[in-house]
């Protein structure tokens, strides 16, 4: 039988849990994951706490195929992920010189003064592929395992998405191949109409055959519109081809 990938969501944060802040990382990423064929299956929220996170993470680990952790990965003494992922793996930190420039290029053209502890941003497991935030200052760290993903982002809820988006969606796409994810995807690719005629034109005939685990998109760009239909663990395969047909 055919197993199912799935992930755990570590939301990290002591405001989450006292009520401060709403986790909105939490629905985004649950919407994210589903889309992307990983669907969540859990979400845990804790406080930064070394071995609130370790403990965390070793379950999530043994029983998941992808670990998102998002927060707790600024340079102040409370964000504590990087330190308990890299002794996780059993690692250390190292200087990353590229985060390390960004991180003062930042300060500089915001015109912000650079406190010595922003340096620490730039300190990332050695065995991490880092996952260049260009949006703020802590980036994304992946680690790539035998048949796992164990990716920590900043909790800034636009330094997420932005990360998800840019990096982590492609590097789930090259991990799992589209069977393995239970989605379906056909690209057309459309010239000589633009966006709006085409929409106009195509909706009403295929609007009634589109189920609701089916997504449609219309990318335009500079050489036509590309028209992608998507279905996210769908059970039939029929209604998806009775789509691609119409
Ligand atoms: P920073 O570099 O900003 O410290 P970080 O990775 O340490 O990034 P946190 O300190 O955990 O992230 O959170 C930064 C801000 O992002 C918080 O003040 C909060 O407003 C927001 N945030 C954190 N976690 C979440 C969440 N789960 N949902 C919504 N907003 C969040
Ligand atoms: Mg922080």
């Amino acid at each position: 039988m055919k197993r199912t990938h799935t992930a755990c969501l570590i939301t990290i944060g002591n405001e989450l849990l006292n009520g401060d802040i709403v986790n909105t990382n939490a629905a985004w990423l649950g919407n994210f994951l589903r889309t992307a064929g990983i669907p969540c299956k859990k979400m845990v929220v804790i406080p930064d706490d070394q071995d609130e996170i370790l403990h965390a993470i070793q379950q999530a680990v043994s029983t998941y195929d992808l670990v998102v952790i998002s927060g707790g990965l600024g340079p102040t003494k409370d964000d504590v992920t990087k330190e308990v992922l890299a002794e996780y793996f059993d690692d250390h930190l190292i200087r990353n010189k590229e985060v390390e420039q960004h991180v003062v290029d930042f300060f500089r053209k915001r015109g912000r003064n650079m406190a010595e502890e922003n340096y620490f941003q730039a300190d990332v497991p050695s065995r991490s592929k880092v996952l260049f935030n260009k949006l703020g200052t802590a980036p994304g760290l992946l680690f790539d395992l035998p048949d796992k993903l164990v990716v920590a982002l900043p909790g800034v809820p636009y330094e997420l998405k932005y990360l998800c988006s840019a990096f982590l969606l492609s590097e789930i796409e090259k991990k799992w191949d589209q069977q393995e994810r239970n989605v379906r995807r056909h690209w057309f690719r459309i010239t000589g109409i633009g966006e709006s005629d085409l929409s106009a034109r195509l909706m009403p005939h295929i609007e009634p055959e589109i189920q609701p685990d089916m997504h449609l998109a219309f990318l335009p760009h500079p050489g036509g519109v590309d028209v992608c239909l998507t279905q996210v663990n769908g059970e039939s395969e029929q209604s998806f081809t009775s789509v691609v047909h119409s």
